[in-house]
């Protein structure tokens, strides 16, 4: 190891900018984050150091530094484009054993600046040892991708509740297991999802338990979409809790590729339904999701798309309600999103379509209940989920209710997965070519003149 990481307290303490320029602008600006009273010495300002400046949150002395500039500060930092000045500054403050940073000179550092993942009070903090400032600044923004900014107010709630803990457990180890037992409990999910006054409750309660002898695990259903197929479409959040589960229970949409994702001891429920082969009724599924619940578990409830479109997961969520079970709902891409995206079929576009509307093309004893005449509208986008086996009808009832025969249509196999598949034609003529070609399900038909742009669109399928 060649350096030391450690976190430095600087609130109120006098530090030392030399230079006025960019470079040194962004190091003020983390000693004014951390606290800092900060000095510069320069012979000229930057505009954004001369707010500063004149906003008073700064002190300014305007020439070529001096001893007496550097005496009595907490920490030094020289980012003059002045190889001597830089040198001389530093062996100075080495001399005088304060800590200096040199910009871009790590020969000259007594410490050097990481890159920051700031979730106050939680602090990362990478370096390289000055060997790739590039290299930290990449591991740095990966970090920053997987770690939610939430995990800052995380940390402000434990910080809370900390003289608690010491009134209440009495030795180091008890408070350890406490705290170990809360993080990988339903709180952290809960301050995800924004939810901390639930969270900061939910503590209190666990606090009191813990008083009374009682600690108990409380389940909670996670309703999480997993999106129309490409596993790197799922959102961080479904990913976290898919990691998280002790239970997953999936539908016939989900993927095997995604649910190799979830965590690999959970136990794994199939709850699919084919059409019109009912594998377990919605009834049950409602009733299994409260009872998994309500024995402490964490449910995973993995559904194709996003849960609140055609998915039924309104349902889940009123049986959940009404028996006290904690839930939560991850939203994801809706099959619509993906299928025109990955089809490269803009859903709406200022020459083609100025409203989409998604509808339900399900047959019920051969037919479908649905307003054509608000979905016959020119100027519209409409796409139909579930419309395979009633695409005649859809085609038929459309041009009834006005719209001209030659109108677009598209339908999408298996969209965003290599099985993807797009067949294009008319109201006309669409239910015969999709009865020629060897089309599987799923598949969503997409309805309008905005179908005309996957000619020139098309990305995904080459
Ligand atoms: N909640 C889901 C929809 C469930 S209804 C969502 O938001 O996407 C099931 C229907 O969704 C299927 O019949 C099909 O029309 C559509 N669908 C789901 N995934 C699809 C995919 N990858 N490609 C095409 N259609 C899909």
């Amino acid at each position: 190891m060649d350096f030391l990481p450690i976190f430095l307290n600087i609130r109120e303490r006098a530090c030392l900018v030399v230079g006025g320029g960019s470079v040194a602008e962004r190091k003020v600006s983390l000693l004014l984050d951390a606290g800092a009273r900060v000095t510069i010495v320069s012979p000229e300002l930057c505009p954004g150091l001369r707010e500063l400046h004149e906003q008073g949150t700064i002190d300014y002395r305007k020439g070529q530094y001096s001893e007496d500039d550097l005496s009595g500060k907490a920490l030094i930092i020289a980012a003059t484009d002045d190889r001597s000045v830089n040198e001389s500054i530093s062996a100075w403050a080495n001399q005088h054993n304060v800590p200096v940073n040199v910009v871009d000179n790590p020969d000259l550092c007594s410490f050097i600046m990481p890159s920051i993942i700031d979730r106050s009070p939680v602090q990362i903090a990478v370096s390289t040892g000055g060997s790739s400032p590039v290299l930290a600044r990449t591991l740095r923004s990966k970090l920053e991708s997987m770690i939610p900014s939430a995990y800052g107010r995380l940390g402000e709630l434990m910080e809370e509740f900390r003289d608690r803990a010491k009134q209440v457990f009495s030795s180091v180890d008890e408070r350890r297991y406490f705290w170990e037992r809360i993080l990988s409990g339903p709180i952290v999910e809960m301050v995800m999802a924004g939810q901390d006054e639930r969270a900061r409750v939910y503590l209190k309660q666990e606090f009191e338990a813990a008083q009374n002898q009682q600690l108990h695990d409380t389940g909670e259903v996670y309703l999480v979409g997993a999106g129309p197929g490409d596993p790197d479409l799922l959102t961080f959040r479904a990913l976290r809790l898919m990691q998280q589960a002790d239970v997953v229970v999936y539908d016939r949409l989900v993927s095997k590729q995604i649910l190799d994702l979830v965590r690999r001891d959970a136990e794994r429920i199939y709850v699919g339904k084919e059409r019109s082969k009912h594998a377990v009724p919605q009834e049950d599924i409602n009733h299994l999701l409260a009872r998994l619940g309500k024995e402490g578990k964490k449910v995973c409830r993995l559904k194709g798309g996003d849960p609140f479109i055609f998915g039924r997961g309104g349902e889940e969520i009123d049986t959940l309600m009404q028996q006290g079970v904690p839930f939560q709902v991850v939203p994801a891409v809706t099959a619509a999103s993906g299928a025109a995206s990955y089809a490269g079929i803009p859903l709406t576009h200022r020459d083609y379509s100025q409203s989409v509307v998604f509808a339900t093309g399900h047959l019920k004893d051969g037919s479908m209940n649905l307003n054509w005449e608000g979905l016959a509208q020119p100027n519209q986008t409409i796409v139909f989920y579930m419309g395979l086996q009633g695409l005649e009808v859809i085609c038929r009832e459309l041009i009834a209710h006005g719209m001209p025969a030659d109108t677009p249509v598209a339908l999408v196999q298996k969209a965003t997965t290599p099985e993807q598949k797009v067949v294009t034609g008319t109201l006309e003529t669409m239910p015969d070519a999709v009865k020629n070609s060897n089309i599987k399900p799923p598949t969503l038909i997409i309805v309008g003149n905005v179908v005309q742009l996957h000619e020139r669109l098309n990305w995904f399928e080459h």
